[in-house]
């Protein structure tokens, strides 16, 4: 499908990109750069030069759905037994979801945290699926009329402000080539505005104005401006709100727990803790970057997200929702839980019985249908086609192999656009692409108490349709829009 809206002359068309590369710097749609790390100097992130073509009504049903998906979600990370027994078998393998799942036992051991409150900022990730299209081409009379999941992010869900940034810019791009009536046609994205409310709801409910949010970094971020402009959202709606920046090592340091579990960082008081690392093993140095998650879990800190959020976002449990049967123990209403198993893939354990046998023959046979993931986040951790093949083929009698899920693949409808980079690989030509759709939820609740449940803003990454993974802060992906067609 092209529906690439035409452009001018190819002279004008790159000095179009060269305007749109300086709007992009000069309006914080940027990143550190891995190849030249200087902290001081920015580039700007990787961006399709226009909208990418996005059914109206999938984006609705996308955003409709994410209030369902927050309850799934917050459910599921009540359910202390549900994660026990769903991560029981990965933990003897996989020791980073064995030292996280450990936190957990370790709090629910102790009658739970101090905080009863959970801030969850959620983001569920989804692609048109051009595979289901032919049967609903007939249902619905619409090409690429069905959306899969994914996956959905519970820790460090990113582009509150790449999204809505990524908008602006194609705002400006629209603007510049005089398709004044298609700006309208851009979703309005609020994410930015109503992530940071929510995490101001959050600081509000902890109820100490001294006390500040803290951002739990990584050692160097590279998605600084999507992070500080989070950071500088909360000060211009709340100009009592103050934001510190700390990495699990520095914590490791200096946080400690007063008499009441009021977690302390230097001579702060921290209300909510907001995690944009510790999602990765390589973000925990030593056992003390450990010791210190520990710590904040169990404080009076609201936490975004808890460590049951955290293991409710692991792969394994996505599996375990697409089981049949499933979400109807987390969702009572039949209809709800049918919308839901329609936007869900076939997921496949590896375990050591029947079903899994005949998982690992298919993938050893069929490599080319799946993708095969790990318990990690922040992208390329994954295996496809004759990888899948290569893997399942060394683990097949390991015990190891049970850490793995296979899942099918999605096929998301090719469309075409020019990618700008900033390593100034731009082919004039436009190029064959696919592109993600990742939906943001906000849930703040009390148990059963539900004070927040909302759906709040979208975000676009576009790839290469012959690139297998597309993050735009692993330098695969690119920022995006979608304009309702
Ligand atoms: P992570 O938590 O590391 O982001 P994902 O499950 O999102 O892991 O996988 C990373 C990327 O791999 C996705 O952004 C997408 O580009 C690709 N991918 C993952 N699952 C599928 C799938 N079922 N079909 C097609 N592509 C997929
Ligand atoms: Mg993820
Ligand atoms: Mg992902």
């Amino acid at each position: 499908m092209n529906t690439m809206l035409s452009l001018p002359s190819k002279k004008e068309t790159e000095e179009l990109i060269e305007k749109a590369k300086d709007w992009a710097l000069m309006h914080g749609v940027c990143m550190r750069s891995k190849q030249k790390l200087n902290k001081n100097v920015l580039q700007f992130a990787p961006f399709i030069l226009m909208p990418s073509p996005f059914p109206k009504k999938e984006f609705e049903n996308a955003c409709q759905i994410q209030i369902v998906l927050n309850i799934l979600i917050h459910r599921v990370a009540q359910d202390y037994n549900f994660l026990k027994e769903t991560l029981e078998e990965i933990v003897k393998v996989d020791n980073f979801t064995e030292k996280l799942f450990e936190i957990c036992k370790i709090i629910n051991s102790e009658g739970g945290s101090a905080q009863k409150v959970s801030l969850g900022i959620l983001r569920s990730d989804l692609m048109l699926d051009t595979t289901c299209s032919q049967k609903d081409m007939i249902k619905k009379c619409l090409p690429y009329c069905c959306w899969k999941q994914v996956e959905i992010n519970t820790i460090a869900s990113g582009f509150g402000w790449l999204g809505p940034a990524s908008t602006e810019l194609h705002k400006f791009v629209l603007r510049e080539l005089g398709y004044h009536k298609e700006i309208k046609n851009l979703p309005e994205n609020n994410a930015l505005q109503i992530i940071c409310t929510s995490m101001i709801k959050a600081w509000k409910i902890y109820g100490n104005e001294q006390a500040v949010i803290l951002f739990v970094v990584e050692d160097v971020t590279y998605n600084i401006c999507d992070q500080r402009f989070h950071e500088f959202e909360i000060r211009k709606q709340n100009p009592n709100v103050r934001v510190i920046r700390r990495n699990l090592t520095q914590l490791a340091a200096t946080a400690k727990l007063d008499s009441n579990k009021e977690l302390i960082v230097d001579n702060y008081i921290v209300s909510v803790v907001y995690y944009r690392s510790g999602y990765e093993p390589g973000q925990y140095h030593t056992q003390k970057e450990w010791d210190v998650r520990l710590l904040i879990e169990r404080s009076l800190a609201i936490k975004c997200p808890t460590i049951q959020y955290h293991l409710a976002g692991t792969k394994k449990v996505q599996q375990a929702l697409a089981k049949p049967g499933v979400i109807s123990r987390f969702l009572k209403n039949e209809k709800t839980c049918a919308e839901i198993k329609e936007i869900f893939t076939e997921l496949y354990a590896l375990d050591f019985d029947e079903h899994g046998d005949a998982a690992i023959e298919m993938g050893i046979t069929d490599p080319h249908r799946f993708v095969l993931k790990p318990q990690r986040e922040g992208g390329c951790n994954n295996k496809y086609g004759l990888d899948i093949k290569h893997f399942l083929e060394s683990v097949k009698n390991k015990k190891d192999r049970v850490a793995w899920i296979l899942m099918d693949k999605i096929h998301p409808p090719i469309h075409k656009n020019y990618m700008i980079r900033p390593d100034n690989s731009i082919s004039i030509e436009p190029q064959e692409l696919v592109s993600e759709l990742g939906i943001f939820g906000i849930i703040i609740a009390n148990g059963n108490d539900i004070y927040v449940n909302k759906q709040s803003g979208h975000m676009l990454r576009t790839k290469l349709a012959t690139a297998n993974e597309g993050g735009v802060a692993t330098g695969l992906g690119a920022c995006d829009t979608l304009p309702d067609v």
